[in-house]
């Protein structure tokens, strides 16, 4: 997909308010904690390899990606740091997950079995690191027995070219008030970690909200998505224990106004019909960028003001209702702070009845991005 490098609208995002959010992380945590930050889906879109820089810098000792190419393209660009991709990965891909040393999360016994006949047959002598997921919950991917649990470390103490480097669990509610089903999978976890008689260099069990709402289970390394980026992983929920620095805006120009008159109508469908004379702007921005076609109705931030999209918004442009005339290459503010009006992402996400996670991760690579 083009870059949009020669368009008039981008992303905006601040690297020191990123090294904020992931620095407080961290600060938090005990000595010898690790933490991780989580780079799947380009960064959650503000960027995997600006986003590994700073995170490194506020003090990242290591990534967690969801597929192998998310590993690959950081090794690509220079990052010889500890990648676990926490998803399940191809067993035809193994020898490459080696050579780029590159570790996986492994969830069944026949997985294992699997991958060391492969490792036998390309007679490749380095180990596969292997991080056993446990379901203590979530229903995704993991052991869920600690019969099956005994029998996969009882695997790889038998084969040298397996290391078991790593244990852990994701919880399914630690971003909510009740802490119920968290209190319940933490007792599975507990439980099933009394089969690992020797505990492997990793063991971790915490996304962001498990990090700032349930610090105390963190085990020794933490995997930092959403809060890194300035996101609330609850949406408004819960108050996180120290600020999250909002880290992204979207800004674009209007590139066309007019007059239309009292009755004519805007946009596919025609839904929108002027009840007097008014001036229309055109942004352009559309929902193949990732500004949601479910953002009809709402607004943007033009000099300070509020002004409503009218009509449906379109692939690449939609329209606004405009005060009066403005010149074309007048800021619009998507999200961000305009004067003292400001549009956060939570409040899109509310808006398409979604988290705020999907919103940036739908934004689109046509989107240019603009670190500051
Ligand atoms: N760990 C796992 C297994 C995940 O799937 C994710 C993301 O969904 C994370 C950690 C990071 O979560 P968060 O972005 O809420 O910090």
């Amino acid at each position: 997909m083009a870059i949009g490098n020669h368009r008039n609208a981008s992303l905006v995002v601040d690297r020191k308010a990123i090294y904020h959010n992931i620095h407080e992380a961290k600060k938090r945590l005990k000595d010898n904690t690790d933490l991780f930050m989580v780079l799947k889906a380009n960064g959650y879109g503000f960027g995997a390899t600006e986003v590994a820089k700073v995170a490194k810098k506020a003090g990242a000792s290591g990534f967690c990606v969801a597929i192998l190419d998310e590993a690959l393209e950081l090794r690509r660009t220079g990052f010889d740091d500890p990648i676990l991709v926490l998803g399940i990965s191809r067993i035809q891909d193994v020898p490459l997950i080696v050579k780029e040393h590159v570790s996986v999360t492994v969830s069944s016994v026949e997985w294992l079995k699997n991958a060391e006949s492969v490792l036998q047959d390309n007679h490749i002598s380095n180990k596969l690191l292997v991080h056993i997921g446990l379901d203590t919950g979530m229903g995704r991917i993991g052991f869920q027995t600690p019969d099956e649990l005994s029998k996969a470390i009882h695997f790889m103490n038998a084969h040298d070219n397996i290391e078991f480097e790593g244990i852990f669990t994701h919880f399914a509610t630690a971003d909510s008030k009740d802490d119920h089903y968290f209190k319940v999978q933490f007792h599975r976890f507990q439980k099933l970690m009394q089969v690992v008689k020797h505990r492997p260099k990793y063991v971790h069990v915490s996304n962001s909200a498990t990090s700032l709402w349930h610090a105390a289970c963190n085990g020794n390394m933490i995997r930092l998505g959403a809060s890194g980026y300035g996101l609330n992983p609850s949406g408004r929920e819960l108050t996180p224990p120290y600020h999250l620095d909002s880290a992204i805006s979207l800004v674009s120009e209007i590139v066309y106004t007019k007059k239309v008159k009292k009755g004519r109508s805007i946009g596919y469908g025609a839904t929108y019909t002027a009840d007097c004379d008014q001036w229309i702007g055109t942004v352009p921005i559309g929902y193949a960028d990732g500004y949601s076609r479910s953002l009809g109705g709402f607004y943007v931030l033009v000099n300070g003001q509020r002004c409503p999209i009218v009509g449906r918004i379109c692939m690449d442009q939609f329209m606004i209702r405009l005060p009066e005339d403005v010149q074309p290459g007048t800021k619009v503010t998507l999200i961000g702070q305009d004067s003292n009006q400001k549009i956060t992402l939570q409040d899109i996400a509310d808006y398409c009845h979604t988290i705020n996670y999907e919103v940036t991760c739908d934004f689109s690579r046509r989107l240019p991005i603009h670190y500051i």
